[in-house]
């Protein structure tokens, strides 16, 4: 660190004398005018303002202590008081053995007895001060998080194995905390805002794991950790944090989620310890009354399939336990529905673990950055069904896919598609694609250029589960779509609750101004269908007509319709 410093910087260092006399500032000023670049005041209050104009630029004060109005005591205390300031070393000047010791005490770091006789013991003491405090400044500057003042990742780990090393024989907890759909008030109030809430709570934690025997970091953006000896510190904490930002946000619009893995086994990878404190954290995900959550069991079990279905993903591709169902879409325009379209929905047959729904492996697969090759099976499946059932049946069935989120980051994502589609000899217009809006705003730049190149190509773009994404309107003019699919949430009360019959309304009126047709899926009662129709919405999908159908099903639906038409 030494080396770095000294061969990295080898500019002149500022140097600033606070001495009421003037032939002692003299005196040191020539004694180290040649090295360093000497500043001058002749009271404490000339400093404070010189001080505050370098701005980070001093590298030591030289002060008097004895000094009228304001003494060289008052000074370092008002120095100390302001944060950046007291970065800053301060060596006195002084002739008494009594204010050596006092001004050491207040943190003054050394002192150099006048009179002045000996210039190069006092150029050698200047320069090793100046060095041991850029580097405690360079080390403290990456031990910390800089808008929290807690640690920061690498330093956190490091303490937590003192702090086990040290104390073997103490239990200790790990704390997850999370702030949910932060990413919210940074979108809705700024970012600066958005950092004066995440200080506050660091504060927080910062005041509470000092007290209480713990060690604290800020990992991610909106999430900290705490490690801390074992004790009822959870609810405590999660009543504090909820102080510290009441009076910026109301409850909706932020959460506090706290995750513990209680008296962590420290034979474990300290990350592991952390892991699972953050799976418990993520554990209360979408329930809104629960604010804590412990690593048990249940969470275990969790894991462990979880690991086993990540395990078992490439035999299962290979092996094509994946099977692709279809739910058929009606158009409700004219007088008698009229099958139009349908939707491929994945699920897996699992050879040990039975049925399962694509709501389960869909967002695990997604996290892991593996849904990419699960899309792109059922695509590829998709559209060679499209194609068989074009050649059966004498007329195109257009279905949609699903793309997911995380299919967006793939900078090819369009060509791939087009390929697909292109190998399987069925158009673009066969092939609809289902972008989810909370893709959209999450991912805006990403998103639009994507989805532009799709229309660019001629596909169908629908987007999915509208109204969950929090687009404004602005967002949507900007969006090339054509189809809007409501999502079942609008729908499912809009036959026993008037203010959702509304909602739904008021969203077939954004349809009509953004000039695009409405699917709304999740229609499960005739009530349902016979209000949706009346609003004009074009399409319908949903148990009420039918549910999802595996291969064999849809195709003798088409069966079926096809020998209907040809009896008429
Ligand atoms: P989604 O895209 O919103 O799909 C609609 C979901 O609603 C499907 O659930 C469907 O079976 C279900 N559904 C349809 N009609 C009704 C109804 O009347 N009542 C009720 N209660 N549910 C109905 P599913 O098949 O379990 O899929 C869940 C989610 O998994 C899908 O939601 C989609 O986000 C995802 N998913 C499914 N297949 C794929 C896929 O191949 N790729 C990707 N990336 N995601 C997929
Ligand atoms: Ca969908
Ligand atoms: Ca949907």
């Amino acid at each position: 660190m030494n080396d770095f410093v000294g061969s990295r910087l080898k500019m002149k260092r500022r140097i600033l004398i606070v001495d009421d006399e003037e032939i002692n500032r003299a005196l040191l000023n020539e004694v180290l005018k040649d090295d360093y670049e000497v500043l001058l005041a002749s009271n404490g209050q000339e400093a404070l303002d010189i001080i505050e104009l370098e701005e980070g630029r001093l590298s030591l004060v030289l002060l008097d202590l004895l000094m009228p109005v304001m003494d060289g005591y008052d000074f370092f205390e008002k120095m100390k008081k302001d944060e950046s300031f007291s970065r800053i070393p301060v060596i006195c000047l002084t002739s008494e053995k009594e204010a050596e010791v006092k001004s050491l005490k207040m943190g003054m770091a050394d002192f150099i007895s006048k009179p002045y006789d000996m210039p190069e013991v006092i150029k050698a003491r200047i320069a090793r001060i100046i060095q041991l405090y850029e580097d405690r400044n360079i080390i403290s500057a990456t031990q910390f998080d800089m808008l929290t003042g807690l640690f920061n990742r690498e330093y956190f780990y490091e303490y937590s194995n003192i702090y086990d090393h040290f104390y073997p024989d103490n239990a200790k907890d790990v704390i997850a905390v999370n702030l949910n759909r932060f990413h919210i008030i940074n979108a809705v109030y700024g970012r600066d805002f958005g950092n004066r809430v995440l200080k506050a709570v660091g504060e927080t934690i910062k005041e509470y794991s000092h007290a209480n025997q713990g060690v604290a970091c800020r990992y991610n953006a909106d999430s900290y950790y705490i490690y801390i000896k074992s004790g009822e510190h959870e609810k405590v904490l999660y009543e504090r944090i909820a102080g510290s930002i009441k009076g910026f946000v109301d409850d909706y619009d932020i959460r506090i989620r706290i995750g513990v893995y209680k008296d962590a086994d420290t034979g474990l990878d300290f990350g592991k310890r952390l892991d699972y404190a953050l799976l418990a954290c993520n554990s209360i995900n979408g329930n809104y009354n629960k604010k804590i959550a412990y690593y048990d069991d249940k969470i275990r079990e969790k894991e462990h399939f979880e690991a086993k279905l990540i395990h078992d993903l490439d035999k299962a591709l290979a092996e094509r336990q994946f099977k692709v169902f279809f739910q058929p879409k009606y158009n409700v325009e004219g007088e008698q529905p009229r099958l139009c379209s349908a939707e491929a929905l994945i699920r897996w047959e699992h050879p040990e673990l039975g049925m399962i729904s694509p709501g389960v492996f869909i967002p695990l697969f997604e996290n892991k950055g593996l849904i990419g090759k699960v899309d792109r099976y059922v695509w590829e499946e998709t559209a060679a069904k499209v194609a068989q059932w074009k050649k059966s049946f004498h007329h195109s069935i257009p279905v949609s896919v699903n793309v997911s989120r995380v299919d967006m980051l793939n900078e090819n994502l369009c060509s791939d598609i087009k390929k697909i589609v292109d190998n399987s000899g069925i158009d673009v217009k066969d092939f609809y694609l289902e972008v989810t809006e909370s893709a959209y705003t999450e991912n805006r730049k990403d998103v639009l250029s994507i989805v532009k190149d799709f229309r660019r190509e001629g596909f169908t773009i629908e987007m999915d589960d509208f109204g969950t994404g929090y687009s404004s309107l602005n967002m949507l003019t900007e969006m090339p779509f054509d189809v809007l699919k409501l999502d079942m949430a609008f729908v499912k009360n809009i036959h026993t609750d008037e203010k959702a019959l509304r909602l739904v309304e008021f969203i077939m009126d954004i349809a009509r101004y953004l000039n695009v047709s409405v699917i709304a899926e999740g229609v499960e009662y005739k009530e349902q269908y016979d209000l949706l129709k009346k609003m004009g919405c074009n399409v319908i999908q949903g148990y009420y007509f039918s549910k999802p159908l595996c291969c064999d099903e849809f195709e003798n639906l088409l069966k079926q319709l096809q020998e209907m038409c040809d009896a008429y």
